[in-house]
């Protein structure tokens, strides 16, 4: 491998990260551990149209609501759980939420099931971010372009190879040299 090669493949990898990171862009995972009776809320702030992917996972039921800040602080300060955007009770959970409009969101997260403290596998993933992404595409391509540019400067070199035996031009895809019959396999570096 040549230095232009190494060169393409280095920024080939760097742009593919970017493109995977684009991808998958901001996961969050945790775990939450709750007590019986207890909950807990994950605020995220969302603009409009804004979708999250949620995966939630435990070994005992528990119960999601999805509410807006100012649900959440009516919870926080009265206790109820009325005017949640989304209620459902299970192990497990792949959910996707998308915001009516711009304000923090709470996943709140709760053990009302079980009659014993629980963990709940807790995953996010908001959607790609379509800067690293095509900035990483980008990238990609220079890595090709320059890979393509290298091999064409290497089939020039070729078309200029002289046979080392009578110094007459000679093809690199050549076996011998048509002139003096040497051969022209081997010595190539
Ligand atoms: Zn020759």
């Amino acid at each position: 491998m040549n230095a232009w090669k190494i060169t393409a493949l280095i920024v080939f990898i760097a742009g593919f990260t970017l493109v995977i990171l684009g991808g998958v862009y901001n996961p969050y995972t945790d775990v939450v551990n709750l007590p019986q009776g207890g909950f807990r809320g994950i605020g995220f702030s969302m603009y409009e149209g804004e979708t999250v992917t949620y995966h939630l996972s435990s070994l005992e039921r528990f119960t999601v609501y999805i509410m807006n800040s100012t649900e959440f602080q009516k919870l926080m300060n009265n206790g109820t759980f009325n005017g949640s955007y989304y209620t459902q009770t299970g192990k497990i959970m792949n959910l996707q939420f998308r915001a009516p409009k711009e304000d923090v969101y709470y996943i709140v997260i709760a053990n009302f099931n079980s009659q014993k403290g629980i963990e709940v596998d807790f995953a996010y993933r908001k959607g790609m971010s379509m800067p690293l992404f095509l900035g990483g595409s980008i990238i990609v391509a220079i890595s090709v372009l320059i890979l393509i540019v290298d091999l064409l400067s290497v089939k020039r070199v070729n078309r200029d190879k002289v046979c080392p035996e009578c110094g007459r031009k000679v093809s690199g895809e050549w076996n011998y040299c048509p002139y003096c019959r040497h051969e022209l396999r081997g010595d190539e570096k």
